[in-house]
């Protein structure tokens, strides 16, 4: 199912590396060494879990429904527009941004307020598509793959603090 999940992605216009290009600018304020390749195997590793994979399909899905008219009213609308007001879309996110605990959730809302880059050209709707869930879905994966990395760095100084090689001290919440 992640292969799905990844070719449903590229189809509406976002690639994993953009993704991680997401992840790098908003943990190399800590990290001046992150590589890109860890920031890539980050958001690899948040795509592997069911339950995002399962939250990807069902926002996509409805920002396809949309695109072709194919709702009935008056979520059409509501969805095609992207009403300010609605905020599904940000709730169905905030499921992945949280996978690694709520630490994610912070940079899910500076995501949410500053839409860059590919988080500008995603809520601009440009030609004609909906991607009204899209934009939310993209900052939650970037937003877990950053809380995924952190976490590690965390986890990996204070082992190094208590001359501690115990694995499972990854914290509560973090589950890989
Ligand atoms: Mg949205």
């Amino acid at each position: 199912m992640k292969a799905k999940v990844i070719e449903m992605l590229n189809r509406r216009g976002v690639s994993l590396d953009e993704i991680a290009s997401i992840v790098q600018s908003l943990q190399s304020p800590y990290n001046d060494d992150l590589k890109f390749a860890e920031c890539l195997y980050s958001v690899e590793r948040v795509l592997e879990k069911r339950e995002v994979q399962y939250i990807i399909l069902t926002g996509l899905a409805l920002d396809i429904e949309a695109e072709e008219g194919r709702l009935e009213p008056p979520i059409q609308g509501i969805i095609a527009d992207d009403e300010p007001l609605y905020g599904v879309d940000e709730t169905l996110a905030m499921g992945i941004a949280t996978i690694y605990g709520t630490i994610g959730l912070t940079s899910f809302g500076y995501l949410d307020k500053c839409k860059e880059g590919l988080l500008g050209r995603l809520n601009n709707h440009e030609g004609g598509k909906v991607n009204t869930f899209l934009d939310d879905i993209v900052a939650g994966i970037a937003s877990a793959a950053s809380a995924r990395i952190a976490h590690a760095r965390r986890t990996q100084l204070r082992d190094e603090e208590e001359g501690d090689v115990d694995e499972t001290a990854g914290g509560k919440g973090f589950t890989g």
